[in-house]
Formats: C-alpha cells, structure tokens, sequence
C-alpha cells in the first residue's frame, strides 16, 4: 500500500489534527519500534530447498506487549506489514485491551504448497523471528490464510525451545489452550457493530439487505450471526465469484456447505454475479470481508449501500472513503469492526497465563461488552467533533495511547 492508498496514514495525519498533538509526539508514534525481514529456507516435497520471505513488525509497544497476526498472501511485503502492524496498535488501543500492536507475514500464495511444505516453512519461520517474540513481548495470532493449525506448530516450536508456552500464539485450536468463541469472535465483533450501527442510523435490521465480500473466515460468521439478527444476507462472494437472491440466501445451508467444500461455487441457490456486481448491489450494509483496497477509485461511483461496515483490514482506499464521506455513505471503520478477533485473542491469552478456561457464555459476554463500549466511546466523539466514523476512532485510539506514553516517557 503506497502512502496515498492506505487509510490509515490520513486517517493518522486528520486524528493528530483533532487531538491538537504535538508534531514530535505525532512522529514518535507513527514509527514503528522494529522491523525485521528474514530468510525462510525449507525443503520442497521433491527434496529441493526453496527460499521465500517472511516479515514481523513490531509498532508500538506503549500499553503492553506487541500483538498481532501473521499473514501469508502473495502480496505481503514490508510496506504492507508496517501498515497493517500500525492499525494493531490503534485496534487494540480502541478495544482498551492491554496490548500494543505487531504484523507479521510471508510472501507466498499457500495454495502453492502442499500441507507438509507449509508446515516445515511455518515451522522455520517462527525458529526466526524467536529471538523478538515471547508470551509477554510479542504474540502472534492467525490473519489471512493462516489458520489454528499454522498456530499449533508456532507453539510447539517455540515450546521446544522455551517450554510448554501456549500464550505466545493466540487463535490454537481448543484442545492446546484455544479459547471458546475464538474462531467465530471477528464475524461476531462485526454482526455485533453492525447491529449497533442500525440502531444509530435508524435502519431496522429486521430485514436489512446485506451485501458480504469474502466469506472466509470472518465474512462467513458475519452472514451467519447477521443471518440470527433477521438481516437478509442478498448477497456473497469469494475468490471464485459471488452469489446474489434478493430474497435473502439461506446462509444456514451456504455455512454448511462453505464449511465442507472450503468455497461457495457450486451452491445451488442465487444467480451468480461478478465482483463488480456485487460491489453495486442495492442494499443497507455492504461488509468487504476480503483483502485490502477492496474499494478504491474505480469502483467507488458504483457503490449503492447505505453504511460500509470495514471487516477486512483496510478495505476503502483513502481516496474513495473521501469520496464516501461527500455522498454520506458512513464508513465503520475496520480497527472497531473487526476487533473481536483481537479481544476474544487476548482473553485466549488471559486464559493461557490463569491456566484456567472460560466457558463460550462468558468469553461471548465479555466481547460484546467491550465492542459495543468501544462503538459508543466513538460515537460519542463522533457526534461531538462532527468527524467521520473512522477519524473519531483513531482519535480515541490514539489519545489511550498518547497518555500512557507521556506518563511513561515522563
Ligand atoms: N489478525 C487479526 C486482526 O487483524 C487478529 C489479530 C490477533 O488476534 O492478534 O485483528
């Protein structure tokens, strides 16, 4: 993401504005405490070694150890990273969890490699960023295809080195120390603000037309909990092409059948639709659930939603949220929307060092609760500063931070 597309560099520079800080505060905050990019050599299935690049930036560690996911995506670079390692600190500044914020990814599309070759590639990643990483300097967690089985031979490597440590990696399956509600808390986090937005723009969610981007992870449990509120999911997509009914699809049966066949082509129900399309459809929520600048300059003018509700991480290019923000279509922004799977993280985290597990109830109660505070903390300071969604955000994020550096640096 150059500079003039990533989001979060002008939504920085326009929070700074408002707080009033001070430029050599602004700066301390904007650059990242280390970067570190290192070489992955791992053995291929026909016996050759491959090399590929892994990265892991650590942004800023003010109000607790660096947190955040590892990504492996062809697109990773360094640039990337860095951007996506800055929103963590704001995401889990926003959510006032105990953490600053980190990235961390390797360059590569997996469906290149076969299950072994992942593991031996995961595996020697994490041998290498070990000398930054520790259960109470920097835990990494899952993000884009990386998974509970990527994150179960993170912990047993570094338990071979350090002993049975299963806080150092967040999003582990239940059975090494995972958390109830982990797998679904960013789908959730997002029904959850997207409820919370109804209510504040006076739209009835009972039958509300829904539009996701991405059923992955996040997007598929957005539908499903979106799906439980009484919104009409009319449309879904992911990388093979989207499916669109008007009457709502039945996400109970497409859930279902996403969880078994790890896509949605073939679904017997809705006419298929391009991503273009999609992006244009009528309706209230439109929830990009996939990758970064999903909505930029070229189709931005086609867009014919109500609020944009960020669940993938940068998702609006600055320009079109601009564009967005003189048609009075809100943005929610991703550092609150899709906070969940950061929270529900950190009580995994809390959980590992108690030793003690939390039943799904309690994990799910504590996450609503933090989200919707977060959601009104925002609105509040939205209404009272006239800014957009995405400026009030980062300036409640930005402040938390701001006051425990001053009373650190002292
Ligand atoms: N990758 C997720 C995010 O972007 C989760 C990070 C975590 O749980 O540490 O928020």
């Amino acid at each position: 993401m150059s500079s003039s597309t990533d989001p979060t560099s002008a939504a920085y520079a326009q929070a700074v504005k408002e707080l009033g800080l001070k430029k050599n505060i602004a700066k301390a905050l904007e650059i990242p405490d280390r970067e570190l990019t290192v070489e992955i050599p791992f053995r291929r299935d026909n016996g050759e070694i491959e090399s590929v690049v892994g990265f892991r930036v650590q942004h800023n560690n003010t109000r607790g150890p660096f947190k955040g996911g590892i990504r492996y995506h062809e697109h990773v670079d360094i640039d990337e990273v860095r951007s996506l390692a800055t929103l963590m600190t704001w995401k889990t500044s926003l959510l006032d969890i105990p953490y600053g914020g980190g990235k961390g990814g390797i360059g590569v599309d997996p469906r290149n490699y076969s299950k072994t070759e992942l593991e031996r590639m995961s595996r020697r990643f994490f041998r290498a960023i070990d000398p930054i990483i520790g259960i109470n300097v920097d835990i990494p967690a899952p993000d884009v295809n990386t998974n509970a089985q990527v994150m179960s031979w993170f912990m047993d490597e570094y338990s071979q080195l350090h002993g049975y440590s299963p806080a150092i990696v967040t999003g582990k399956p239940l059975e090494l120390g995972g958390s109830a509600g982990r797998e679904a808390a960013t789908g959730k986090g997002t029904a959850v603000i997207t409820r919370e937005t109804a209510k504040k723009w006076n739209i009835e969610l009972k039958n509300a037309k829904v539009v996701i981007q991405g059923f992955g992870n996040v997007g598929s449990y957005a539908a499903k909990f979106l799906h439980e509120y009484g919104c009409k999911v009319i449309a879904v997509s992911d990388v093979t092409g989207g499916l669109y009914d008007p009457d709502g699809l039945d996400i109970d049966s497409l859930f279902e059948y996403n969880s078994a066949n790890k896509t949605i082509d073939g679904f017997d129900q809705g006419k298929k639709v391009t991503n273009d399309e999609l992006l244009a459809l009528e309706c209230d929520f439109l929830i990009p659930a996939a990758l970064g600048s999903a909505i930029n300059e070229k189709n931005v003018d086609s867009l014919n939603c109500k609020v944009i509700v960020e669940a993938a991480n940068g998702p609006v290019t600055g320009s079109a949220a601009n564009k967005l923000w003189d048609k009075k279509i809100a943005i929610i922004p991703d550092i609150l929307t899709n906070a969940g799977g950061v929270t529900v993280s950190y009580f995994e985290w809390v959980q590992n060092l108690q030793q003690f597990k939390w039943t799904e109830n309690d994990v799910n109660q504590k996450l609503e609760d933090k989200m919707v505070n977060a959601f009104n903390e925002v609105y509040e300071v939205k209404k009272s500063k006239q800014v957009p969604m995405r400026i009030a955000s980062f300036m409640v994020a930005i402040d938390r931070v701001h006051v425990a550096y001053n009373l650190r640096e002292g």
